[in-house]
């Protein structure tokens, strides 16, 4: 056994934690307190004794005891190999490499890379024009010291040498996404030059990735700038076993306390708007990067809060690369609101700080319902006097009418559109009735008047099933259960093996998940271990694979909630849940599968394709036989 795991074996991580918080019994091997980590009157702090874990449901924080050492004394891994080492009698001669994990490497790198580039801003003679770029932009030295920007010098190996130096070989450095390997194949070199580096984090404040912006050209006696035609505007690190674009959300680790105690997250385009928010002192903000929100980036922002504002610029070009993750916020059960700002305030957040920091402040504090933005925006420059304009407006906002959830909210939104097109409620009503509802439909703006075709089918296509509002984090906490199930209840392993495939499940991290728990179950099923011996048998498999290391919180999660309702000796109510469970996961699937149906159809009758309408309708009543 390697010493980490040896060492773990025998640290009783309740007696470990009760050292630093007073801990409550909770269940029969599980405790809870009120959590360290973050502000809070109610215990969300979990220990689970069986699994040797904890974790916070408050902010998400977890792990095993090296990691609770690490937050609580902010020792690092081998520090805190040694500490608990010396607790428990077992000697950690020196660091032995095989211990670290290829992660541990990588986030070494990505800090040494920060590390160098941000030396090379603040200190090197050939980043003067950077900092004055900077300076111009507005960021004090304090934004740039707490984002850590930096420059990539305008050479083709230093960043490599210089960590070749450190003991990092190209290797590793190219799994980084730090460097590009030759052509040739040989030899490798850096993959920014002459850019501001801006560091990418995770939640937790790890450097994962970067992006570089492109210098602005400047005069001819700058004549270390030159950039115009040397690539993107943006250059990002590519994605590797640390960094998913789909998954970070920039300035989290910034933003989560003041998200929490403000209960919304502001969500801006650009990385340079959270940086000029941030001097506006407006901190409960994060960057998309300019695409639209994924479940997981929206599955990370649920810990944290209900409430996303949005932010427009009167151009509303964000609004078009927004709209998918606007559809799928508002299915997810979040409140939606749109931060608008005004017209001469510039073309985004960071402009509008420039101008006058209050402007921006102030759209912040002004945020409306996202309908009551649709509205305004679909009536823009139309005049509803005129039978067209009119009907456009209706085409516009119907679809957006029918994506509401919430009976109360949407008999108030109903209202306000019949109010303004002059019409009868009854008569929106009845148009409404033809409109589907769709969890996260590509453009619901742009979207045509539906095709009154619709009628033709029966009345259920008519009327689907609509998602509750709570639909989003419904399933997840459906797969939450079904995986806390698995983990907690061998007997009922085969049977949810049998009947869940992960496309059952709701995010891609619970697919990937259950991917990593069938293999540990299929390598362990000869020996069927109980529960506490799968859970750690899983939990190394996980953190002995780089690019599994990250579900480790997911499965501490749903290992620790496992707790609080399934109890393991109790087989029939066990038996019973499964089934519910995955009753609820499978008529989701369905009623998924019914709408993407009902959306072929329509598409099939708009292009008069008879055939493949026949085709459809006949696939859609089987699916509901
Ligand atoms: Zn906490």
């Amino acid at each position: 056994m390697d010493p980490k795991e040896e060492i773990k074996s025998r640290v009783d991580i309740a007696e470990l934690i009760s050292e630093y918080i007073s801990l409550k019994p909770s269940g029969p091997a599980s405790f809870k307190a009120l959590c360290p980590f973050h502000g809070e009157k109610t215990p969300s702090f979990h220990v689970s004794t069986d699994k040797q874990i904890w974790h916070c449901f408050g902010c998400s924080e977890g792990g095993d005891c090296y990691s609770f050492l690490m937050k609580m004394e902010g020792m690092d891994f081998l520090e805190a190999l040694r500490h608990l080492g010396k607790k428990v009698g077992v000697e950690v001669k020196r660091f032995d490499t095989s211990v670290d994990n290829e992660r541990q490497r990588l986030l070494d790198l990505h800090d040494l890379a920060a590390k160098y580039y941000r030396k090379v801003l603040t200190d090197s003679a050939s980043a003067e024009v950077v900092r004055s770029y900077v300076v111009s932009r507005g960021i004090s030295a304090a934004l740039a010291e707490q984002f850590g920007l930096g420059y990539a010098p305008d050479a083709w190996d230093q960043l490599t040498a210089f960590l070749v130096k450190r003991g990092f070989p190209t290797g590793e450095q190219e799994r980084a996404g730090l460097v590009s390997r030759r052509k040739s194949g040989d030899g490798v070199y850096d993959r920014f030059r002459n850019r501001l580096m801006i560091p990418l984090c995770d939640q937790h404040g790890n450097v994962v990735g970067f992006t570089a912006r492109i210098l602005p050209a400047t005069t001819p006696s700058n004549s270390a700038i030159r950039s115009e035609d040397e690539g993107p505007k943006y250059l990002n690190s590519p994605e590797t076993a640390i960094y998913h674009k789909g998954r970070m959300l920039y300035g989290l680790h910034l933003a989560k306390q003041s998200i929490k105690r403000e209960g919304k997250a502001i969500i801006v385009e650009g990385n340079l708007d959270v940086i000029a928010s941030h001097k506006a002192g407006v901190e409960h903000v994060v960057g998309s990067s300019g695409t639209a929100l994924t479940e997981d980036q929206l599955s990370l922002l649920k810990r944290f809060t209900n409430t996303i504002l949005f932010c427009f610029d009167a151009d509303a070009a964000g609004f078009k690369a927004a709209q998918r993750g606007i559809a799928l916020a508002r299915s997810g059960g979040f409140d939606v609101r749109a931060v608008v700002l005004p017209s001469d305030a510039g073309k985004d957040p960071d402009d509008a700080v420039q101008k006058n920091p209050d402007v921006w402040k102030a759209a912040v504090t002004k945020s409306v319902p996202i309908m009551q933005f649709l509205i305004e925006r679909a009536v823009a420059g139309r005049d509803l006097a005129n039978v067209d304009d009119k009907r456009a407006v209706g085409a516009l906002l119907l679809p957006e009418l029918a994506q509401i959830s919430d009976v109360v909210e949407r008999e108030h939104w109903i209202q306000s559109v019949a109010d303004l097109l002059r019409m009868d409620t009854g008569a929106l009503r009845l148009s409404l009735s033809f409109e589907p509802r769709s969890s996260a439909r590509p453009s619901p703006v742009s979207t045509r008047t539906p095709t009154p075709t619709i009628q033709n089918l029966s009345p259920v296509t008519r009327n689907p099933k609509p998602l509750s509002a709570t639909h989003f984090s419904r399933m997840e906490q459906a797969a939450d259960q079904i995986l806390g199930l698995f983990l907690q209840n061998h007997t009922q392993r085969a049977t949810i093996v049998a009947r869940l495939t992960p496309d059952l499940l709701s995010t891609e991290s619970h697919r990937r998940l259950y991917n990593a728990m069938l293999t540990e179950y299929h390598a362990s099923q000869s020996t069927n271990p109980a529960p506490a011996n799968y859970f750690g048998a899983l939990r190394n498999r996980l953190g002995t694979d780089v690019s599994m290391l990250e579900l480790l919180p997911l499965l501490d999660r749903i290992g620790i909630s496992a707790d609080t309702f399934s109890d393991s000796d109790n087989p029939d109510a066990a038996a019973t849940l499964v089934n519910n469970v995955l009753g609820v996961l499978s008529q989701a699937d369905l009623d998924a599968r019914r709408r993407a149906l009902e959306a072929d159809i329509r598409r099939a009758e708009a292009a008069g394709d008879h055939a493949e309408v026949d085709r459809l309708i006949r696939a859609y009543h089987e699916l509901r036989s």
